[in-house]
C-alpha cells in the first residue's frame, strides 16, 4: 500500500529506465507523505527486506520535506527541511554513505498560487537549485529525476541540465494527469565538474 498515488509515476519511470538499483543511495526531495520513498526503499533494498534475493546490497534512502514525513522502515527523513538551503545540503552530505548519492529524485512542488507563469517560474528555480545539490553529492554518472511545470523557462532548465549530464529527456508519465502541465526531466550520466 502506497501513501499516495504519485508512487505510480515513479514506478512507471523506474520500470522503464531502471534508475533505482539494489545498494544505491537515493535522495528524495519533497518526499512527504512518502510514497516515492516507499518505492525507493523497495528498489534499492534499504530496509533489507528483499526476501527472494538474499545477499542483495542494501541501499540508502534519505527523504526531505518542508512538511512532516511519517516514519518509514528503510528511510531516513529530514522533515521541516528546505531542499534549497545550503544547510540541508551539508546535512545530506553527512548522512549519505561517503557523502554521495547515485540518484536524486525530486517531486517537489511549491504551493500553487494559481498564477500559472509564477508557479512555473518558482518550480524551475527550485529545480535549478538541485543542480547545486548535485554538484555537492551526486556521484559521477549519477541520475537526477525532477518534476517541473512546463512553460517558457523549461528550455533553460533543460539546457542547464544538458551542460552537466550526458543525457537529458523530458517525460510525461501515463500516471500523470493529461490536463496538467506536470512533466519530469530525467537527466542521466552526470559529468561531475572538476574543481
Ligand atoms: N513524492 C511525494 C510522494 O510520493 O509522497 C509527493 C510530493 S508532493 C507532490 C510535493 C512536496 O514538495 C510537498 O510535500 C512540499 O511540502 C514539498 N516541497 C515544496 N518545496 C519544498 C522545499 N523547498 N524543500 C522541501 N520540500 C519542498
Amino acid at each position: 500500500n502506497f501513501r499516495c498515488r504519485s508512487a505510480f509515476k515513479l514506478l512507471e519511470i523506474d520500470d522503464k529506465f531502471r534508475l533505482l538499483q539494489p545498494g544505491y543511495s537515493v535522495v528524495d526531495c519533497g518526499a512527504a507523505p512518502g510514497a516515492w520513498s516507499q518505492v525507493a526503499v523497495q528498489r534499492v533494498n534499504s530496509a533489507g527486506t528483499s526476501r527472494h534475493d538474499q545477499g542483495l546490497p542494501r541501499g540508502t534512502v534519505i527523504g526531505i520535506d518542508l512538511l512532516n514525513i511519517p516514519p518509514l522502515d528503510g528511510a531516513h527523513f529530514l522533515s521541516c527541511h528546505d531542499v534549497t538551503h545550503a544547510a540541508t545540503h551539508t546535512k545530506l552530505q553527512e548522512l549519505l554513505p561517503q557523502g554521495q548519492a547515485h540518484v536524486i529524485l525530486s517531486d517537489m512542488a511549491p504551493n500553487a498560487s494559481g498564477f500559472r507563469d509564477m508557479d512555473h517560474e518558482r518550480l524551475i528555480t527550485m529545480c535549478l537549485s538541485l543542480i547545486d545539490l548535485a554538484e555537492m553529492i551526486l556521484l559521477p554518472r549519477g541520475s537526477l529525476l525532477c518534476k517541473y511545470w512546463d512553460g517558457v523557462l523549461s528550455h533553460q532548465l533543460q539546457e542547464k541540465l544538458s551542460s552537466v549530464f550526458h543525457s537529458v529527456r523530458s517525460i510525461k508519465p501515463d500516471a500523470s494527469r493529461k490536463d496538467s502541465a506536470e512533466r519530469y526531466f530525467l537527466a542521466r550520466m552526470y559529468k561531475k565538474p572538476v574543481k
